[in-house]
């Protein structure tokens, strides 16, 4: 709880895992985009000749880039490619144009030879039909021919591809890259107002646990497990328990301190 951010119900401590995560991701974008770097180069000559491409189920490489190639779900879960040669995007899997066409065309991938085939791979083919096992149900062919409408108004050039990101940029960045593996989620916007109070920060985190429910309150410590003598108000020490309700407004104390202010608490 306390690492999702402030504006969301946390308290915007920063996961180290996640961030090493963001962190990482920056080398598949450097991969992905073929940047001028050796090692870069190494890798692809080494280990993705033949339009081969990384997968994370069957990782090759050295230890370092195995380890990278983990978060290869992730960052195609945040990256899309805008096609040039095709050469780094899988046809079936990947999102290029917009779609997965795993997804767009599923009773004709049922039927492809190579689910891992790159999208120049496919462009190069002599025959459509020859990447898919035959003969092919109704359907599949059916979706056949619709790709093969969708391929021929394909443009192929001679560039790389690009990889571009889901917060509409080209250029990776790992805090970006951090805010999307955290998720997020809607709360009330009452958060936002706790923190931008002008109030000192002790009391800003004290209403951040009364609205968390994690005041330690002797009905929380009760809810924990902890034994006391007794869980009654320790103004009052009336039934009920000391509650955050009843510290804050139920009490006869806090009835007089929001009385002061001129306020009534019924
Ligand atoms: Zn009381």
């Amino acid at each position: 709880m306390v690492c999702i951010p402030k504006c969301e119900g946390g308290l915007g401590v920063l996961n180290i895992q996640t961030q090493n995560e963001a962190l990482l991701l920056k080398h598949l974008d450097k991969f992905f985009n073929k940047r001028d770097l050796l090692w870069i180069k190494l890798i692809w000559d080494k280990h993705y000749r033949n339009d081969k491409l990384p997968n994370s189920t069957t990782p090759r490489g050295s230890f370092w880039w195995r380890d990278i190639l983990k978060l290869l779900e992730k960052f195609k879960g945040m990256a899309s490619v805008l096609v040039a040669n095709g050469k780094t995007c899988l046809f079936w899997d990947d999102v290029w144009n917009s779609q997965v066409r795993r997804i767009q065309y599923p009773e004709l991938h049922s039927f492809a030879k190579n689910k891992r085939i790159s999208l120049s791979t496919v462009c190069e083919a002599q025959a459509l039909h020859d990447l898919f096992h035959l003969p092919l149900s109704v359907e599949a062919y059916h979706q056949m021919q619709e790709l093969q409408a969708e391929l021929s108004g394909l443009v192929i050039e001679t560039e790389d591809d690009r990889w571009t990101f889901i917060w509409g940029s080209s250029q990776f960045s790992s805090s970006k890259a951090y805010k999307v593996l955290t998720g997020h989620t809607q709360v009330d916007p009452i958060y936002k107002w706790l923190w931008k109070t002008a109030c000192q920060s002790k009391h800003k985190e004290f209403f951040w646990l009364v609205l968390k429910d994690r005041l330690s309150t002797r009905n929380m410590l009760r809810r924990r497990r902890m034994y006391l003598d007794d869980y009654h108000c320790v103004h009052c020490q009336q039934p009920p328990e000391e509650t955050i309700m009843h510290l804050l407004f139920y009490c006869p104390f806090a009835k007089d301190c929001w009385g002061c202010l001129g306020f009534s608490v019924c």
